[in-house]
């Protein structure tokens, strides 16, 4: 019997992986600079959070969530996305009684049942952060800035931003209404499942990948904004000209969540084809009301890792240094491997990187292994002709070799010059 992961997802190792952790690394710095702490929500939540949150007409909920039923008969789901849980987390340990802004940033697996394709899988990773406790249009400014800022870390070219806003609760009723008659005079241009979204939800019919000619056709929901939200709409779009951001307004983006109000926005890559928003977030006035708290108006994003690391720039060769080895351990006896071990838990507790070679393999090919690894230094334990409690010390930089005691070992690497220096 051979197993094979599921469909969707990936294993991650080696190269593909240091890139991953390199950039993680650098976006949790990046993040925890601007301010924004991170948060740690569990995989699964009560699948109640998300149909009342996320919205029982988004394609999410009706087609994509993993939901299973735990051994009590509680219905939980695998994360479709994090904002929910954040939210959630925030109302349940009372956050919201400090006031103010908080300010969290998150990074993990979500899960979602959908057509597997290049830049689409069924694990995917997202990192993301979310302001929750102001209304003004200044806090989407920072956010939008802040999105972008991930792709400036890591040394993407500009991107560009698409902006839309969704209305809110007051002004969105008459948009739908306006909306559903439209569908209705073109019900037969629509495909099967947008018949169905357009009388459950006729918002969600932007969402469609198929039925883009129709969408062209449809009333806008930036005509039919109220007061309030024209003017945060306006006011946002003149601090991000201030901040020298470029966007397009792109009236057809609503997003595929119902939570958002307003602001909507996505930062999309020229190079990613059909899947090709990076970033997606906006404003979700009333997520935490659902979440069954107070009225806390809030707003965040959440970009693709698996997207991000595709369209990554290479860095020149050279230009860093990846986490190379320092000390390969030759193990040309196992009588050896004890008096090796201990040696190499000293080197670590100095703090260098070392490998013990336990293959069993020959001495020769131990040694080439060490050079494959880019080690600075070989040590040899083992052979024959060296005295008990002794190795041979070989920097492999300039070939010279001693024998020294396996206690004047870890001296004699910590007192050598660092690489490159
Ligand atoms: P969303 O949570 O749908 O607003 O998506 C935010 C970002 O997460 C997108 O812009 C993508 O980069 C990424 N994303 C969403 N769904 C998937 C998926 N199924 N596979 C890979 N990345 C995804």
């Amino acid at each position: 019997m051979k197993f094979t992961r599921p469909r969707g997802t990936s294993d991650i190792f080696g190269e593909r992986m240091e890139r991953w952790r390199e950039a993680e690394l650098a976006l949790s710095a990046y993040l925890r600079r601007c301010g924004y702490g991170e948060i740690r929500t569990p995989v699964f939540e009560s699948t109640e959070l998300f149909a009342r949150t996320v919205g029982e007409a988004t394609d999410i909920v009706t087609k994509e969530m993993y939901t299973f039923t735990d051994k009590k008969g509680r219905s939980l789901t695998l994360r479709p996305e994090n904002t929910a849980p954040v939210m959630r987390a925030y109302i349940e340990n009372g956050l919201h009684r400090a006031g103010g802004i908080s300010r969290f940033y998150y990074a993990g697996p979500m899960f979602r049942y959908d057509r597997p394709q290049a830049g689409r899988y069924r694990q995917f990773h997202q990192i993301g952060a979310e302001a929750i406790g102001s209304p003004g249009p200044a806090i989407d400014a920072e956010i939008v800035d802040l999105a972008l800022g991930l792709y400036r870390e890591l040394g993407f070219p500009p991107l560009e931003v698409r902006l839309n806003s969704v209305g809110c609760p007051d002004c969105r009723p008459a948009y739908k209404a306006v909306l559903s008659e439209a569908l209705a005079s073109r019900s037969s241009e629509l495909c099967g499942a947008c018949a169905g979204r357009a009388a459950a939800n006729p918002l969600r019919v932007f969402d469609c990948k198929e039925c883009g000619p129709v969408k062209e056709k449809l009333p806008l929901i930036t005509a039919y904004l109220c007061g309030a939200c024209r003017s945060h709409f306006d006011v946002l779009q003149r601090m991000l000209e201030e901040m020298e951001i470029r966007f397009t307004l792109d009236p057809l983006l609503v997003r595929g969540l119902d939570y958002y109000t307003k602001t909507a926005f996505e930062i999309v890559h020229p190079e990613l084809g059909a899947q090709n928003a990076l970033c997606g977030g906006g404003r979700y006035d009333g997520l935490a009301e659902d979440c069954g708290g107070p009225r806390v108006p809030a707003v965040g994003f959440s970009a693709g890792m698996e997207r991000l690391l595709e369209t990554m720039p290479r860095p020149a060769s050279g230009a860093r240094t990846p986490a190379g080895t320092d000390v390969y351990c030759v193990v040309a006896d196992e009588a050896s491997a004890g008096a090796v071990l201990a040696l190499a838990r000293r080197l670590r507790e100095a703090g260098s990187s070392v490998v013990v070679d336990l293959s069993g393999r020959s001495f020769k090919k131990q040694l080439g292994a060490a050079s494959a690894h880019g080690a600075r230094f070989a040590v040899i334990a083992g052979l024959a002709e060296l005295a008990p409690g002794t190795a041979a010390l070989k920097d492999l930089e300039t070939g010279d070799q001693t024998v020294v005691t396996m206690a004047e070992c870890a001296g004699r690497i910590a007192a050598a010059p660092r690489r490159g220096a």
